[in-house]
């Protein structure tokens, strides 16, 4: 296929593409007795946000460990799941008895993970339920549920259906079985087909995660895999693969037993190739990755209320945790996360609470969520409009074309969305 980069490319471009943004959980800070005070002062707090948040019960077990992986996670036993539920459940109750969570409504319930469905069915709709009987939600809210496609059991895709989810997400990663091998993802990739189709068969929604710039991976293997997404009629996560010196694939991208990825040229190749194939076929770019042709999602709340609403996550490791201004991470292994929920406290791991001036920099990274800069909302907030906080990035980055300002908003501009990363850095405190 023709993979174009835009003309004005080469002069515009930083010297390789970022693939975060500032402020990922890493960074934050350890949690200090100082700031979990406040933290437990603000749950009793009424939301006044007007934002509505996402309830996000993780599961941090998996049954076989991706070379790729960061992600703090747990061996399964099946043993542990019972009493891992129980620590759970109480974390929930500890966030749904605080002034806060009841005065806030939810439009999601997402199983997050790890793999959730190594729960049995009646485990994971027995979490649900749970969830549903003790959380205000919103009267149109949806629920989703993070699994491997090889644990999604017909049994419990049927089931999803019935109870009315309303989405699965599946890591497919790549259909390239050679790749599938390399990075330890034990079905083939026929078998991940399989499970798509039948859960589309269903009338789920179906959010697939694949990735560019795996370690071997051609342009032509990335584009298959593509097309294959497309022709399931998935929602895709398309991510840049980040290979973190902790993970066994760098391990043995050191010691010569796995291929180098590609160079920053192929890789904006894959990126191109992408987001010309998902546009060209209807779907729209939204969120930091995602590409969709369900209208549903470019109106979640957790994407557009960013940087205020919330995501109350709990469970072990999860990461993804944020109310207003405070950010956290959870303690990561199980046995620890247990014993710190019965002892009577949130097992929260690292915290941290953003200052006026970082809530000034997370506006600004919706940009990299390929969401506009209100500019109105933003002088409400801070008393100032963008430009006067940040005449030098932001003349910079319409001078080479990333993004554009007119009276009412600042957004990327196509280009602006290949650097969409590099962008957010521009803010960033320790650029
Ligand atoms: S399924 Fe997800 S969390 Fe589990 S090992 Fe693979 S990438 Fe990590």
């Amino acid at each position: 296929m023709k993979v174009s980069l835009p003309e004005t490319e080469k002069e515009n471009s930083y010297s390789s593409r970022e693939s975060w943004p500032p402020y990922t959980y890493r960074d934050y800070p350890d949690i200090a007795p100082g700031t979990y005070k406040e933290f437990i002062e603000f749950l009793s707090t009424e939301n006044t946000s007007n934002k509505v948040m996402e309830l996000q019960p993780w599961i941090s077990f998996c049954d076989s460990r991706c070379t790729f992986c960061y992600y703090p996670n747990n061996p399964y036993s099946s043993s542990m799941m019972e009493p891992y539920l129980e620590a759970l459940r109480k974390e929930l109750m500890m966030y749904a008895e605080t002034k806060y969570v009841k005065t806030s409504e939810f439009d999601e319930i997402v199983l997050g993970g790890g793999t959730p469905t190594l729960m049995t069915k009646d485990q994971m709709f027995g979490l649900i339920k749970f969830c549903e009987q003790n959380f205000n939600t919103t009267d149109d809210y949806f629920i989703k549920i993070t699994g491997s496609s090889r644990s999604f059991s017909k049994e419990k895709l049927v089931a999803a259906a019935d109870y009315g989810v309303f989405q699965v997400d599946m890591g497919a990663q790549t259909f390239d079985d050679k790749l599938r091998r390399m990075l330890n993802l034990p079905d083939s990739a026929e078998h991940v087909k399989d499970e798509v189709k039948l859960a589309r068969k269903l009338g789920l929604c179906v959010c697939i995660d694949i990735m560019y710039n795996i370690p071997g991976q051609t342009l032509e293997s990335w584009t298959d895999t593509v097309k294959t997404a497309i022709d399931l009629d998935a929602e895709v996560d398309a991510y840049c693969l980040e290979v973190y010196p902790e993970t066994i694939l760098y391990k043995q991208m050191q010691a010569g037993k796995a291929p180098p990825q590609a160079d920053p040229e192929l890789e904006k190749k894959m990126y191109v190739a992408a987001y010309e194939l998902f546009t060209e076929a209807g779907y729209k770019p939204i969120g930091h990755d995602r590409y969709s042709r369900v209208e549903w999602h470019a109106k979640e709340n957790c994407l557009n209320g960013w940087p205020w609403a919330g995501i109350l996550t709990t469970g072990a490791g999860c990461f993804m945790g944020y109310i207003q201004k405070f950010s956290y991470s959870n303690i990561e292994a199980a046995k620890d996360y247990i014993a710190a929920v019965n002892e009577g406290r949130l097992p929260i791991a690292k915290l941290s609470k953003s200052t006026d001036q970082d809530m000034m920099r997370k506006v600004m990274t919706k940009l990299y969520l390929r969401l506009p800069v209100d500019k109105q909302e933003f002088k409400e907030r801070f008393g100032k409009l963008p430009e006067e906080v940040y005449p030098e990035q932001l003349k910079r980055l319409k001078d080479k074309g990333l993004i554009e300002i007119d009276e009412k908003e600042i957004k990327l501009t196509k280009l602006g969305d290949l650097w969409k990363a590099n962008i957010a850095w521009e803010f960033a405190e320790n650029k």
